[in-house]
């Protein structure tokens, strides 16, 4: 057994051992471990104290996947709900739908009976706050903040890309005692996005995917390539044709070289497992870490990610 996430999932770790020692599912593991991080108003990039969009509304994506059955569930740009990994669990369990948006999956969410509340914390409004000021060109900022920053959204959304806010998702992905594989990704997506916005954490096959038979991949980074690549997808594909675990990585990081407009800048990092439950985390990034930890451990161990190079990536 075992469970693996992105390192800010590091307090979610021992609830989902706790539930995989206890013969629990690795559905309930990763499920139970999301719902940890949502709660925590410091992490700035996952549900309750997530940074807003561009209008200062906090939406939230996340994503769940069964290995066992290759069902899947996820929601996409919902206000109001902290957990939307288990709406996006219901949105699997109960209707006949994968993938819900905006005021649909807040319906959803209020009919399943969870509670909507505020998210936007006094924190991450000031930040926000700043970090649009900042963002406007000074010629421009009295006429856009009194009332005309929503007729230029469009091109607020080019200007704020700083990616020590931007950046930033929870991945997790368990193995349980019967063997089965399910993974689940949350967050805020990017900091001031554009209203609407999806990244790659609600798709399946960009942000998550897992299969019982190959293995599977959660991703963190630019979900805009990931989402063109299908990348998590491509891990486990890869797996399929026969890659080994760090290969198949490799294989799917290197696929972002082609769509990444700067492959110097572009930020990819992912944690995956082969279908016998061995980890790996892999980066862009130097000096990212990923976590995990099997049920013959009494803590997680944070590890260094492998590091790709994608310039040097033949595109
Ligand atoms: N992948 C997320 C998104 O694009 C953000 C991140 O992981 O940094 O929404």
């Amino acid at each position: 057994m075992i469970v693996v996430a992105s390192a800010n999932g590091k307090i979610g770790i021992p609830a989902a051992m706790e539930i995989l020692r206890a013969g629990g599912s690795a559905l309930d593991a990763v499920e139970a471990a999301t719902r940890i991080v949502e709660d925590n108003p410091d992490d700035h990039t996952v549900g309750y104290g997530g940074y807003p969009n561009l209008l200062g509304e906090v939406e939230l994506d996340a994503s769940i996947m069964d290995g066992r059955t290759l069902r899947a569930g996820a929601v996409g740009a919902l206000k109001g709900y902290r957990h939307p990994i288990s709406v996006a669990r219901k949105v699997m369990e109960e209707l006949p739908h994968v993938l819900l948006v905006g005021e649909g999956a807040a319906r959803f969410a209020a009919e399943m009976g969870f509670q909507a509340e505020n998210l936007l914390t006094d924190e991450a409004a000031t930040v926000y706050r700043q970090g649009i000021s900042g963002a406007l060109p000074p010629d421009k900022a009295r006429d856009w903040l009194s009332g005309g920053i929503d007729r230029n959204l469009a091109r607020l959304a080019r200007l704020t890309t700083d990616p020590e806010r931007a950046a930033g998702t929870v991945n997790f992905i368990a193995k349980d005692r019967e063997g089965n594989i399910a993974v689940a990704v949350s967050t805020s997506g990017w900091a001031w996005k554009y209203p609407g916005r999806l990244g790659d954490s609600p798709v399946i096959g960009a942000g998550n995917y897992a299969d019982n038979r190959y293995g599977a991949c959660a991703c963190t980074g630019w979900g805009e390539l990931a989402l063109r690549c299908g990348t998590a997808h491509a891990v486990v594909l890869y797996q399929r044709l026969g890659f080994g675990l760090e290969q198949a990585c490799r294989q799917a990081m290197h696929d972002l070289a082609y769509v990444a407009e700067d492959p110097a800048r572009a930020i990819m990092n992912l944690i995956a497992i082969n279908r016998d439950g061995r980890p790996i985390g892999m980066t862009t990034v130097p000096g990212r870490t990923y976590v995990w930890m099997t049920d013959d451990l009494d803590a997680p161990v944070e590890e260094p990610r492998v590091v790709i190079d994608l310039t040097r990536v033949k595109r």
